[in-house]
């Protein structure tokens, strides 16, 4: 039997000059990685500063769904499910990929609106969401506090995966078809060159490539400033916890739109759960740290209980936080840089990366490889901010 290739490696040999550097090892650079290997010629290396799952990658909820506000997001993730289907074959690994639905719980007049709008949407598009009633969201989840649900939507192809083997699996085949994953490599300065770059790493190595990709999430801009210019995107933390194990019970992944909150229940029976905190003195959010609050467990188990009751006899086995990086209207940024063409941006991805990731990395190297811009990733243009032609469209994103 022929050996696994190692997802990323601290020693791999790099080159001294290639057609495209990735800068990330995250979900999203080892997609686009992984798909320029499988379908262009173009001499390819990721860069990642620390181990594989450090950053948002490593650390989020893995929940994956069609039920998006903006029609683009939701033909997108169509795209990208129906690829999850057949990835783990694909990557040679187990992605642990359960298709429960995601149940979306409205509370409020507003937010029925928005379910009821979402689901017409959904079904004009072809995706299979259904309007219920509380009732009919009990019947799904009968452990449900329902008592003031107003509507709920229901979309069973919506899932959740294990995030960890989804980041190797990419790794692991990128490397197998030819691209260096370098592991514990910082890339320290990029600098102007030519018509393109010189990425100086931390173990002194330099590297030459006409094109970079900056996949380095809520880490871009620090890559950013070195070229003197910022995209308008920004890290906010964002925390959540996983249970004890227990009897599964919870098929589909549950959204309470009133809160923020969400929770659903892993493969190994663990209750997988996060909120976004209000606003409070003395809490900055809006830095790099990944500490965990006191304060993040008490509100969301305050949360969680008046949703799922049973909640309230469970044990917390786990808690971490990891960087959203947000924008101010809610969507990716995703292409040339103003200014710098040849440093593409791909980050901005707020709490929704994860589940993009297989269709954009797809979509991002068939652009890179034809050089041709792809349709469904020139809305996400880093320009748009400065041209004015932001619009806040997408009222979906959760936590
Ligand atoms: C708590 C939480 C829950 C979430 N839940 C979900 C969810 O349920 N579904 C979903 O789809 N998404 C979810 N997300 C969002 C998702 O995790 C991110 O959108 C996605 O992982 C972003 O991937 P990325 O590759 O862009 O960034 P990252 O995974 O953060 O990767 C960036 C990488 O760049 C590296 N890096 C930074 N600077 C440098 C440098 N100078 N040189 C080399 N490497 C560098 C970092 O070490 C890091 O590994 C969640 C996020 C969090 C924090």
């Amino acid at each position: 039997m022929a050996s696994r290739p190692p997802p990323g490696s601290a020693t791999v040999k790099l080159p001294d000059k290639v057609d495209i550097a990735i800068v990330g090892g995250g979900i999203m650079g080892l997609s686009t990685a992984y798909h320029l290997a499988r379908h262009s010629k173009l001499k390819v290396v990721v860069i990642e500063r620390s181990y594989l799952v450090s950053g948002a990658s490593g650390r989020n909820g893995g929940g994956l769904r069609m039920q998006w506000g903006d029609p683009g997001n939701v033909a997108l993730m169509m795209e990208s499910i129906d690829l999850c289907r057949t990835l783990a074959q694909e990557l040679g690994i187990n992605l642990w990929f359960r298709q429960g639905g995601y149940l979306f719980l409205a509370r409020s007049p507003v937010g029925e609106a928005r379910l009821q709008r979402n689901a017409a949407l959904h079904r004009q598009v072809g995706a299979p969401t259904r309007l219920l009633s509380a009732r009919e969201a009990r019947d799904i989840v009968p452990e449900l506090d329902t008592s003031d649900v107003l509507a709920a939507t229901y979309n069973p192809d919506d899932g959740v995966v294990f995030p960890w083997p989804f980041v190797w699996g990419y790794a692991a085949r990128a490397q197998q078809l030819g691209v260096p994953v370098r592991t514990h490599t910082e890339v320290e300065r990029l600098l102007p060159k030519g018509d393109g770059f010189e990425l100086v790493l931390s173990d002194g190595h330099r590297l030459v490539a006409p094109r970079v990709v900056n996949a380095t999430g809520a880490w871009s801009n620090l890559l950013n400033r070195q070229l003197g210019f910022t995209t308008p995107n920004e890290p906010h933390r964002h925390e959540i916890l996983s249970s004890e194990p227990l009897k599964p019970f919870l098929d589909p992944l549950v959204v309470d739109l009133s809160s923020g909150l969400y929770f659903s229940q892993s493969t190994r029976g663990e209750l997988v759960t996060g909120v976004s905190l209000p606003p409070a003195s003395g809490y900055d959010d809006t830095s790099l740290s990944l500490h965990s609050s006191l304060r993040f467990l008490g509100h969301v188990s305050r949360c969680l209980c008046k949703v799922l009751p049973v909640a309230r006899h469970m044990k917390i086995l786990r808690q971490w936080a990891g960087p959203y990086d947000l924008t101010p209207d809610g969507d990716a940024i995703v292409g040339p840089s103003p200014g710098h063409p040849g440093l593409i941006q791909l980050c901005g991805f707020t709490g929704h990366g994860f589940m993009m990731a297989p269709a954009v990395g797809r979509m991002l190297a068939k652009w890179l490889a034809d050089q041709t811009p792809h349709p469904m990733l020139e809305r996400w243009d880093p320009s748009r901010f400065a041209r004015g032609l932001s619009q806040r469209y997408e009222d979906m994103s959760i936590g």
